[in-house]
């Protein structure tokens, strides 16, 4: 089978096995093919040699959280991503993944209507105990403040808040809390209207990639002008910065071109933010594998965070937490194997609240009984004493 793959890609693996250390899913089960490596020959016997699309190599491939840590660890530039995506496009187009029940709920994603008032059922469900704990859902919000935007405010500097699908049903006071920080930062905040909220990263993730590429387009239209536009969700962000390539015109490249991570554009604006208080609590920082090996940009989580608490740093060198997106609840098993390293990891910092700039990272810590939260929800918290 011919997998949507460049052979140019293919071909600058040199199999030296130095990614491995670095690949989560590796360090958990010690096999060649659970391994970036593994992987990549995997891709290369199917695409290549004409292997058969069996079981065993597939579930290899599904068992990828695609945090692209290999990517930062290659010394040759191998695009991995890129490659996971492509087979997986092709495994999608075959029916060999992403079953329809998966497929209906990613479309539900794009509907923000029906994925708010899903929510709110299952919020109402959970006050009745009628949702099993196995599920790990975090508790659901009855009702959600709506946001007000604060664009045109005298003096701010314009800026768009992207806020996404499950992140606004399930994470408003995320946003709430954003915003605050940014418009201390001298933001004036505009807000996406319709067809602003989902950015297709599960689709592509999972292999519709011609749905990723349809709310792209959507989510393109939702945000008009030259603003930057700024996301609190890592995973969003990654995908957003990657609208050039995988809508492929101008615009698409012009659009990516001005979507930062919110501590980002916070970062050289620091000065601004006057904390409330002289106590500054340590925070664990945690970077989500999008921030840190897709977009490069954790370190500005550090410089916000420092204004407010003492930074503590993971001894893991950036190590998946296995939320992977929709990972966690479709690979629940590998997914609690990758987390364990890291809460070891956040046990030898000496524990205590953990910041996490994507909301798969904090909510899969969480279920796990850590004191996550987004940085700027802790930035919040300190500056304005709520
Ligand atoms: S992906 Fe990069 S680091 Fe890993 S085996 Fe191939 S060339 Fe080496
Ligand atoms: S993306 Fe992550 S899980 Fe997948 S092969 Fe690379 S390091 Fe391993």
């Amino acid at each position: 089978v011919k997998l949507h793959v460049d052979d140019d890609d293919l071909a600058s693996c040199v199999s030296c096995g130095l990614c491995l250390p670095h690949c989560p899913t590796y360090r958990v089960v010690a096999e060649e093919s659970a391994s970036p490596r593994g992987r990549i020959a995997i891709i290369r016997q199917i695409h290549l040699e004409d292997a058969p699309l069996d079981d065993e190599r597939i579930g290899y491939l599904e068992a990828c959280v695609q945090c692209r840590a290999c990517e930062t660890a290659c010394p040759s530039g191998v695009p991995y991503g890129r490659l996971i995506e492509g087979a997986k496009h092709t495994l999608a187009a075959q029916g060999r993944i992403t079953p329809r029940w998966q497929r209906a709920a990613y479309r539900v994603l794009g509907h923000h209507r029906v994925l708010v008032a899903g929510s709110r059922a299952l919020a109402v469900a959970q006050r009745l105990r009628l949702v099993p704990r196995r599920f790990a859902l975090p508790r659901l919000p009855l009702r959600a403040e709506p946001l007000s935007p604060s664009v045109g405010r005298p003096g701010s500097e314009p800026v768009w808040l992207f806020t996404g699908c499950v992140m606004d049903a399930w994470q408003r006071d995320v946003h709430a809390a954003v915003q605050r920080v940014l418009e201390a930062a001298g933001a004036g905040v505009a807000l996406p209207g319709r067809g602003g909220d989902c950015c297709g990263a599960l689709h592509q993730h999972a292999g519709l990639s011609a749905d990723a590429r349809r709310l792209a387009e959507r989510v393109m239209s939702a945000f008009p002008g030259d603003a930057p536009i700024l996301v609190d969700s890592a995973g969003c962000g990654a995908a957003l910065k990657d609208y050039g390539v995988l809508v492929g015109t101008r615009e698409a490249e012009r659009f990516a071109a001005r979507v930062l991570d919110v501590h980002e554009w916070l970062a050289p604006r620091v000065d601004r933010l006057r904390p409330a208080t002289g106590t500054r609590p340590r925070v664990v920082v945690q970077d989500p594998c999008h921030l840190r090996h897709v977009q490069k940009a954790h370190l500005p989580v550090r410089t916000v965070l420092g204004v407010v608490a003492e930074v503590v740093e993971l001894d893991d060198d950036g190590m998946c937490c296995g939320a992977g997106g929709a990972y966690a609840t479709l690979q629940p098993t590998m997914a609690a194997e990758v987390r364990a390293r890291k809460l070891d990891a956040i046990a030898q910092a000496g524990g205590g609240t953990v910041a996490s700039a994507n909301p798969g990272c904090q909510l899969h810590l969480a279920a796990a009984g850590v004191a996550a939260a987004h940085p700027l929800v802790i930035v919040d918290r300190l500056l304005h004493g709520a």
